[in-house]
């Protein structure tokens, strides 16, 4: 783990509390990426483009990834070259079995004992934000959800996500703190003043440490469990 308790008790120290707002990215950072349930989903992508395209599943592969690196999400990519009804895109790659993924009481505590307005920002769908939330147990725990619809299926990083969240939400990026498992995800942020912690996973075992990221983790819940201390106790 990076310093948290030098680096990011300065900047608490400059503000003299906890940040206000947290925006918590939701695939593979909320709950653990070897889940694999992200797998699923992109499976359901990928069998979704071939069905609606005519194409076989090498052919709905390729196109899958070429949007995806294009357009910063397959999603984006499908309305802007094919049409297609985003919701229907959205229901169908997100029906996928949860139980991969164990409820959270101790992310669920932790949550609860944090200070400040949570919030979920994603390039997915309200609905699967919900389910995910559920299954984990700590739905109570946020009061917003910025999914890919709110930010005009313009997905992070794209500067516009951002300034939807925080017009929407009206938060204050300087008293703000966000968590995304992808470490270009947090960059916008960075740039806007606020607080970033890259949740790693093995994906991005090569990706080296930038300077736009203050924190990173490879378990949330122990981060989130030292957050107080590192600040003297809040
Ligand atoms: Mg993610």
């Amino acid at each position: 783990m990076k310093q948290a308790s030098t680096q990011y008790e300065k900047k608490i120290d400059a503000r003299r509390q906890l940040p206000q707002f947290w925006l918590f990215d939701l695939d593979n950072t909320l709950y653990p990426a070897d889940s694999d349930l992200f797998l699923q989903i992109d499976d359901r992508m990928g069998s979704y483009i071939s069905k609606i395209l005519k194409v076989d599943r090498r052919e709905a592969r390729v196109l899958q990834k070429s949007y995806y690196m294009k357009y910063g999400t397959t999603l984006s990519g499908l309305i802007q070259n094919h049409g297609i009804d985003a919701d229907a895109y959205l229901d169908y790659v997100h029906e996928i079995d949860l139980s991969v993924i164990d409820p959270s009481p101790r992310l669920d505590e932790l949550l609860k004992n944090l200070p400040g307005k949570k919030y979920i920002f994603t390039n997915g769908s309200v609905a699967h934000a919900e389910n995910v939330m559920a299954r984990l147990g700590i739905s109570e725990r946020f009061v917003g959800i910025q999914d890919i619809k709110a930010s005009n299926y313009i997905p992070k990083p794209h500067p516009s996500a951002y300034s939807k969240i925080i017009s929407r939400f009206e938060i204050l990026p300087e008293m703000s703190i966000m968590l995304d498992d992808i470490p270009k995800n947090l960059l916008p942020a960075a740039n806007l003043g606020i607080t970033t912690v890259w949740v790693k996973n093995a994906r991005w075992d090569s990706h080296n440490l930038e300077p736009h990221i203050d924190f990173v983790t490879e378990n949330l819940a122990e981060w989130l469990g030292q957050i107080p201390r590192a600040v003297g106790g809040v």
